[in-house]
């Protein structure tokens, strides 16, 4: 079984991402398991037709950990891809990460973290200790940053960079970074700045994702874009994305950059 994690900064389309990448994965006849690590629980929705599954924490919260199946957190979408929710806590109250650790124990004992390939699609602004869990504790043994040519968006990465090779080094966590992924913001040089990046904190470009509109229409449908336009040229990117992370087996302990090193890169990208 592989175990990967898509983490990048808020709105850089990690959902999105995730969700065709999961259905593609499931289209050339993997058994795939999503799971949303986002209290905002919206990580598979287009997977499932717009509905919001219910979250493992509003599940515990409503009856107990100890009642509930794997029927009850686990639900089928689109491709036979399965979805998992963590969810989270009110907003302005405990800690946003409380629903990834909630669900990992309720999974683990439910015996239901199986399948080819699950994809962890995790929020990747605060690496703190429920949204580092998926590494923390070698669940993620593959970790693919997902960013744009746009600076905070690599400053996120650069962050999440630094959270894996501090994690690499735990015995339990076994986590490496898988490589980069970019999903275009349209920047001039995109994707040299991207694969400049990745190469400088030890990795690889592994796959650019162009930006294109066919995205937004696929969600305004409610649906992936493997699902609503299957042969449309944003399918195949998804579906190269797929092979290409199914067959990766390269995988690196970064050397993320500190922050004059961070200054330097951003001003000769600027320069470029
Ligand atoms: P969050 O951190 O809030 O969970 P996210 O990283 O999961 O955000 P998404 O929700 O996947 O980001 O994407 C944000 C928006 O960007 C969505 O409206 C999505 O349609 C759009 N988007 C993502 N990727 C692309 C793309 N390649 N082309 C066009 N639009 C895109
Ligand atoms: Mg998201």
């Amino acid at each position: 079984m592989k175990q990967i994690a898509l983490y990048g900064k808020g709105g850089i389309g990690k959902s999105t991402t995730s969700a065709n990448l999961s259905a593609a994965l499931a289209e050339s006849g993997l058994d795939i398991l999503q799971i949303g690590c986002d209290p905002k629980h919206d990580s598979t929705r287009m997977l499932m037709h717009g509905s919001r599954i219910p979250t493992v924490l509003d599940l515990i919260r409503e009856q107990g950990d100890k009642n509930l199946t794997v029927d009850d957190v686990v639900h089928q979408g689109f491709s036979g891809v399965r979805c998992v929710e963590a969810g989270g806590p009110e907003p302005g109250i405990g800690c946003a990460g409380r629903g990834i650790i909630a669900t990992f124990q309720l999974l683990e004992r439910l015996s239901a973290l199986d399948g080819d390939v699950i994809v962890y699609d995790v929020l990747g602004d605060v690496v703190c200790g429920g949204f580092a869990m998926p590494m923390r504790e070698g669940y993620a043994q593959e970790v693919y940053l997902v960013t744009s040519g746009e600076l905070m968006s690599i400053y996120a990465a650069n962050n999440i960079a630094k959270a894996i090779t501090r994690l690499s080094k735990r015995v339990r966590s076994n986590c490496r970074l898988g490589g980069v992924i970019c999903n275009a913001k349209n920047i001039e040089g995109e994707r040299e700045l991207v694969a400049e990046f990745a190469k400088r904190i030890n990795s690889s470009l592994i796959a650019y994702i162009p930006r294109d509109r066919v995205v937004q229409l696929a969600e305004v449908h409610k649906q992936t874009v493997l699902e609503y336009a299957p042969d449309s040229e944003q399918a195949a990117v998804y579906r190269r994305l797929a092979d290409e992370l199914a067959r990766n087996t390269r995988t690196s302990i970064p050397t993320p950059l500190d922050d004059d090193e961070l200054d330097a890169f951003a001003l000769e990208s600027i320069q470029v």
